[in-house]
């Protein structure tokens, strides 16, 4: 059923809004826009549809009370966004010119001009580059302790990282799995003390000092991790029903570098609401959003960035 609010621009004109990515927050800026009768074209890269992709059953996002798999709810949020009269281009960004108006985004041999830009590149997940994780990922190893840990209900669970991110997945850890251990590369963690006396009073929770996991193994689930202690070179096996890596997050903002400003940890910072520091360019989700990092809170950021770009764009018009 299509119930276009949002036709194309006319051929040489300027679309009211490019959005470059294609997670929650990508479409649900884009079902924002289109319904406010702003043309608006998603540039979804070749792997479209972002983390969720990537990940089985989601429990945690509203609506779904038996859960949805990530795959379906993104291919869901792209129907729903070009029901409105979203265009949706499965090619990569090349390059963004953001020093005059209309702006232009480069894909795929097209340039295409825009009267404002919402990015929604997101951020991706450090993983641990050991032989067994990437086959692994979903089949016991994750990066989202809430939304994975009610999978490990009494089993044994490891999380690698010694930052506020791996204290937090712990902590979410010891209300399910029977047994967390923390693997750490150090001897000290690098989080924050409040959050290191919170896991370390649970009670749940053990520590392996300056121990890395050289491999993850299992057949079609995970089993166990091989460990080494670095400072002693002896090997060793734990194991194990889950994996959860906290070692950090990247944004995705390679295309936007020294075009927008950025705050200390490399991600894109908010000057008001979902406005960056380029008038016309606004931004939502995770490349923005470096603590909380759900589905949820992306496609709110994403409702925000819709809302504040048709604002702008009446402002535009006068
Ligand atoms: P982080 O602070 O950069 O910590 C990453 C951790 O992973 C470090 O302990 C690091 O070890 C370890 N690590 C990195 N690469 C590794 C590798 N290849 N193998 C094994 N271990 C590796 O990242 P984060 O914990 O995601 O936090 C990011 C930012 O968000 C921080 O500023 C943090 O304070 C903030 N944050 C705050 C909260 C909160 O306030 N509630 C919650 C989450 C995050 P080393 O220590 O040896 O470098």
């Amino acid at each position: 059923m299509e119930e276009i609010f949002a036709p194309k621009p006319k051929a040489g004109e300027p679309w009211d809004v490019v959005i470059v990515g294609s997670g929650p927050a990508a479409f649900t800026a884009a079902i924002y826009t289109t319904r406010g009768a702003a043309s608006t074209l998603i540039i979804g890269g070749e792997k479209w549809g972002g983390q969720l992709m990537l990940t089985t059953a989601v429990d945690n996002f509203p609506g779904f009370p038996e859960g949805i798999q990530g795959p379906d709810l993104m291919e869901a949020m792209r129907k729903q966004a070009e029901r409105f009269g979203a265009e949706f281009v499965q090619s990569n960004v090349e390059a963004v010119e953001l020093s005059k108006t209309p702006f232009e985004v480069a894909s795929a041999g097209t340039r295409y001009p825009a009267k404002t830009i919402i990015i929604a590149t997101g951020a991706a997940t450090v993983w641990l580059d050991a032989p067994g994780i990437s086959k692994l990922i979903g089949r016991g190893v994750s990066s989202c302790a809430p939304c994975d840990a009610p999978f490990f209900k009494d089993k044994k669970v490891a999380v690698v990282g010694g930052g506020d991110s791996a204290m937090e997945e712990a902590l979410v850890l010891t209300k399910y799995a029977t047994e967390v251990t923390i693997i750490h590369r150090r001897d000290e963690f690098r989080a924050s003390q409040a959050m290191q006396q919170k896991v370390l009073a649970s009670g749940k929770v053990k520590v392996l000092w300056n121990t890395e996991v050289t491999e993850a193994a299992g057949e079609g689930k995970l089993e166990k991790v091989i460990l080494k202690n670095n400072k002693d070179g002896t090997t060793s096996e734990l194991a194990v029903d889950g994996l959860f890596i906290a070692i950090g997050h990247k944004p995705e903002t390679d295309l936007f570098v020294g075009k927008i400003a950025v705050d200390e940890r490399g991600y894109i910072k908010l000057s008001e609401n979902s406005k960056t520091s380029v008038p016309g360019v606004f931004v939502a989700g995770d490349v923005h959003d470096w603590h909380y990092k759900q589905a949820a809170t992306a496609a709110g950021f994403g409702c925000m960035a819709g809302m504040d770009v048709l604002a702008y764009l009446a402002e535009l018009k006068g």
